[in-house]
């Protein structure tokens, strides 16, 4: 027993601390779950067998796959995140943590005191684990990298939304690496000033997959709203504040590409 419990820890401090919180908060939510679960199996129990004796075995049968379910799902998850590959179905598993542990989470967060740019950023971490895991690739041209128009610099005058070639390539913001990066590797790219303006390029550009670069709350609103198309994040990096002169890390940017393209960065 205690060394189990020791490959445990060990296993998970192996873990980044970014997808921990997530993982801890998971584990969390089970226990809740658990515990709900078994209120609902026991308190309606002894109706259930006034209305008809097999009625209580039936539906301990149904919650105790239920229970089955979650188990497994999230033991797989885990499992997908320390291996770094696909074990079965992270496709799917994405879909799950995108559109049902993802809300839960944030109100796990919130009642243990973990700020929602944590869980956010977590989430983030663990969706781009898992698109990665999956080993999704695509072609170039059905390839789309999104960036917020915050990147710009906020005194350039050249419109670069609806196209970002229009940019004169001066250099006082990293639109000139990025359209240089685009170039390189024929991908597309695009510059959105919100998450309406971000689901038209996306409608209208049809992409495969997608190299997304924005703040928390926009990025995991658009992995959410753009299931199932496989979206690696990125942060941007803010030294002025939010939403002015931001900044992105291009090498992050270039492996994202090729981790979609293919090849080794
Ligand atoms: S690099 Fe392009 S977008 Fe940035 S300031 Fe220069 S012209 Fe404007």
């Amino acid at each position: 027993m205690h060394s189990a419990i020791r490959i445990f820890r060990e296993v998970v401090l192996e873990v980044e601390p970014k997808k921990r919180v997530f993982i801890g908060l998971l584990v969390f939510t089970c226990l809740i779950l658990f515990f709900l679960i078994f209120l609902l199996w026991y308190v309606p129990l002894v109706g259930l067998k006034n209305i008809h004796p097999s009625l209580p075995l039936i539906f301990s049968l149904a919650l105790a796959v239920l229970v089955f379910l979650m188990i497994s799902g999230g033991l797989l998850l885990i499992f997908t995140i320390l291996r770094g590959k696909d074990i079965l179905f992270s496709h799917k598993l994405r879909g799950i943590v995108a559109k049902v542990l993802f809300p839960f989470m944030i109100l796990m967060g919130k009642l243990v005191g973990v700020s929602k740019e944590k869980v956010q950023q977590s989430f983030i971490e663990l969706n781009n684990h898992l698109v990665r895991s999956n080993q999704h690739r695509t072609r170039p041209n059905r390839l789309l990298v999104l960036l917020p128009h915050c990147i710009q610099d906020f005194d350039c005058q050249i419109k670069i939304t609806g196209n970002i070639k229009n940019c004169k390539g001066c250099g006082k913001c990293e639109i000139k690496d990025l359209i240089e990066l685009s170039d390189q590797y024929q991908v597309k790219i695009a510059v959105a000033t919100g998450g309406t303006l971000a689901r038209r390029i996306i409608v209208e550009n049809r992409p495969e997959a997608i190299v997304a670069v924005a703040c928390e709350l926009d990025l995991t609103s658009g992995v959410q709203d753009s299931y199932p198309i496989p979206v690696i994040g990125i942060l941007n990096e803010r030294p002025n504040g939010p939403c002015f002169n931001t900044k992105v890390d291009i090498q992050k940017v270039r492996n994202a590409i090729l981790d979609f393209l293919g090849n080794s960065p």
